[in-house]
């Protein structure tokens, strides 16, 4: 196995999925040459028009673009623009496919910012030989951005993707003269459940409550993160107080509804969680560290009721 194989069968190990190739072209026989090169390997979608090719994007975000330029209606760099334009899609990498010998078009292609391009003839053994590459690059980026913002643990995402996310979703706030929540979260009596069912069954326990918080938000925008240790924050744009409290109240009760046995908690049979909430209004002119302090004093209040409860203001 050569090495650029042996490197891409551990990424796509760790991804645990073929990857997706998209193939536009409007010209049927272009499609199935492409198709029978690739579908060994790869899950191959296709499209014959702009429209379509811009759904397969939006839906099934394909790892790699194989782009014809020359097309009847929309054509391959006008397709790229919007693909460009559109920021749930805009990181897909795309190879135009040129008519052979037009240096114009390569260039074109490469200044809009394409990863690469190949010219028509199609030569299946070059494509293949491409393609590969740039989805070995796709899967490392992909895998990259994982290890950098989420947790290992529990999936969630990390406190390094929640300090870049708050201070954008605060900026965006302040902007828009919108409100921001933020939530945190910290499991009750922890130190106890490792100390009577071990650390195994505690990192077990993690899981499950990030899983169940995770299961509790709703709104796109809307984020879950793992803070610290037994510790969760969650991030909700656009959500006043009385909003806030709601969504805080049901993560409460989703945890307690997981039932995991705590028989050493002083306040439940299973394992519950204190939520400090903390919302900035429309047009406060606090800052976000304020915002984070007062979620915290909030975490502590409920801590002190009682644990096991809700806890919230806003300013
Ligand atoms: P309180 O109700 O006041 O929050 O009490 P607590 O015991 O949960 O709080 P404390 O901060 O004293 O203890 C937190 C515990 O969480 C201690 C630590 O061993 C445990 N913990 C932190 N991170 C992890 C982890 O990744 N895995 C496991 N299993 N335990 C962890
Ligand atoms: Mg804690
Ligand atoms: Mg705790």
């Amino acid at each position: 196995m050569s090495a650029i194989d042996s490197e891409l069968a551990l990424l796509l190990e760790d991804s645990g999925r073929k990857p997706k190739l998209l193939v536009v072209d409007d010209q049927p026989t272009n499609i199935q040459v492409l198709h029978r090169a690739f579908s060994a390997d790869y899950q191959v979608f296709m499209a014959t028009n702009g429209p379509q090719a811009l759904s397969v994007c939006r839906d099934q975000h394909p790892d790699l673009v194989l782009l014809d330029v020359v097309m009847d209606g929309m054509d391959g760099h006008e397709i790229y623009r919007q693909i460009k334009a559109d920021p749930a899609i805009s990181d897909t990498p795309v190879i135009f496919v040129t008519a052979h010998n037009d240096p114009l078009q390569e260039t074109q292609g490469l200044e809009l910012g394409a990863v690469d391009f190949i010219s028509k003839p199609i030569n299946p053994d070059v494509v293949r030989a491409r393609v590969k590459t740039h989805i070995k690059l796709k899967l490392q980026s992909d895998l990259l951005r994982k290890l950098v913002f989420v947790d290992g643990l529990t999936g969630v995402f990390n406190r390094r993707y929640f300090d870049h996310r708050l201070s954008t979703e605060w900026l965006r706030a302040s902007r828009s003269k919108s409100s921001l929540a933020l939530i945190l979260i910290d499991v009750d009596h922890f130190k106890r459940y490792n100390d009577r069912y071990g650390h195994q069954a505690g990192d077990d326990c993690l899981k499950k409550v990030a899983q169940a918080l995770l299961r509790g938000l709703h709104r796109p925008a809307d984020v879950v993160v793992r803070y610290g240790g037994e510790e969760f924050a969650c991030l909700l744009p656009e959500t006043e107080l009385a909003g806030a409290m709601q969504v805080a109240h049901h993560l409460e009760q989703s945890v307690r509804d997981l039932g995991v046995v705590h028989e050493d908690s002083a306040v439940a049979d299973r394992v519950t969680i204190s939520l400090g909430v903390a919302v900035k209004t429309a047009n406060s002119p606090a800052t976000f560290e304020e915002l984070l302090t007062t979620a915290d004093e909030q975490l502590y209040k409920a801590k002190n009721a009682g644990r096991a409860q809700v806890s919230g203001t806003e300013w």
